[in-house]
């Protein structure tokens, strides 16, 4: 099953950019603010320091992102960090150091502290990005409590009390999201999986019976419509029931996974094998005449019988091989197949027969 999803690398890919761009508009508003202030000639020297250090820190925060240093979760997170260290140092300025703070407006500050949530949100997974939010706004909770205590009726106290709660309720928001959507996710999982296992044959995890037919339905029509030519193998291993007899049904099985890991090394890439049922397997071959099919099909016989198997008994197959032609179906095509391997067996098995085309 072919299922496209977004590879961890071309995820990492992705963050990184978002990463990239976060740090660039923290860079800019950084500079913008500096000299905004600057030419106001409201700077302190302690805001100067923090503008300072915030443009050091984001450099190197790109810096870091931009060479691929460490891994994009973890820039997301020294990110997430050092804004959180900025919203706070903000905050404790503006309540209880008015002279530093006062020429920051308390305002922006506070439209600011939201998107830490929303970004806490897209950087973990649902329950650590529950809990780094909840860690966040304890940390501005405890910053404000002791200023709420001592002035409830203070200028900044309604606006603070406010953001708690806006704070609150978007996590639970966020929370309820990303619950649901991890909900979607796994059920979206859950349907992928039950697609394979109803294609994949349990013990041999080759594509099962009704996953070949499919195969060789789609292989009929492209041959009716572009002209493709294609051979299916069938082969049915040697006395396989005294191999169960003789050695138990579990070396028997082991028999079949072994036989299935060999039929992979032999068929190329383009071809497909899969468990037919029982002792029976059926390899599609493309691209190939009958020619070509027989050699693959004598190559995998002389590459079950080359050494024992695993349980140290030693084994054989036969091959029935035959060329789709037209007007034929599914069970038309298995059906030579099947007559071409009864001639193998009564040939005396470990061998390859083919059916040449009719004409
Ligand atoms: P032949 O050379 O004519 O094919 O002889 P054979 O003994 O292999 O005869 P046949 O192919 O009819 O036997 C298939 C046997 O495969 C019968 C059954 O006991 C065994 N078998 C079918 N499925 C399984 C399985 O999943 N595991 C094991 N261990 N044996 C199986
Ligand atoms: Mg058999």
């Amino acid at each position: 099953m072919n299922h496209k999803r977004l590879t961890p690398h071309s995820a990492d890919g992705f963050t990184r950019a978002l990463l990239l761009a976060i740090i660039v508009l923290g860079l800019v508003s950084t500079l913008g603010g500096w000299a905004i202030m600057g030419m106001r000639h409201v700077l302190s020297p302690v805001l100067r320091g923090m503008f300072g250090t915030c443009t050091v820190v984001l450099l190197g925060l790109f810096v870091v992102a931009w060479r691929r240093l460490l891994p994009a979760r973890t820039i997301g997170l020294g990110c997430l960090l050092f804004a959180v260290s900025v919203c706070a140092l903000c905050m404790v300025l503006r309540l209880y150091f008015p002279v530093y703070g006062a020429a920051l407006d308390l305002q922006p500050l506070y439209l600011w502290i939201p998107v830490l949530y929303v970004f806490a949100f897209t950087l973990t997974g649902h329950k650590t990005s529950l809990g780094i939010s909840l860690a966040v706004m304890s940390l501005f909770a405890l910053i404000s409590l002791p200023y709420l205590v001592r002035d409830i009726d203070g200028p900044y106290a309604n606006f603070t009390l406010q953001l708690h709660t806006v704070s609150a309720v978007l996590v639970a928001a966020l929370y309820f999201f990303s619950s649901y959507q991890r909900r979607l996710h796994l059920a979206e999982l859950t349907v992928g999986e039950l697609a394979e296992l109803s294609n994949t044959d349990e013990l041999t995890k080759l594509c099962n019976r009704r996953r070949m037919a499919t195969l060789i339905d789609i292989e009929l029509e492209h041959r009716r419509e572009r002209g493709t030519h294609f051979a299916v193998v069938l082969f049915d291993i040697d006395h396989f029931k005294k191999v169960n007899d003789k050695f138990g049904h579990s070396a028997g099985d082991e028999a079949l996974i072994e036989l299935a890991t060999r039929a992979r090394q032999v068929f190329r890439g383009m071809d497909t094998v899969a468990r037919w049922g029982g002792d029976e397997f059926v390899a599609l071959v493309r691209n190939v005449d009958l020619a070509e099919a027989l050699h693959i099909a004598d190559a995998l016989c002389r590459h079950v019988a080359a050494k024992p198997m695993d349980g140290g008994h030693g084994m054989t197959i036969s091959c029935g091989t035959v060329m789709a032609q037209d007007g034929d179906n599914v069970d038309s095509v298995l059906q030579r197949a099947d007559a071409a391997l009864y001639a193998a067996k009564r040939a005396g098995r470990n061998r390859a027969e083919g059916v040449p085309l009719v004409s």
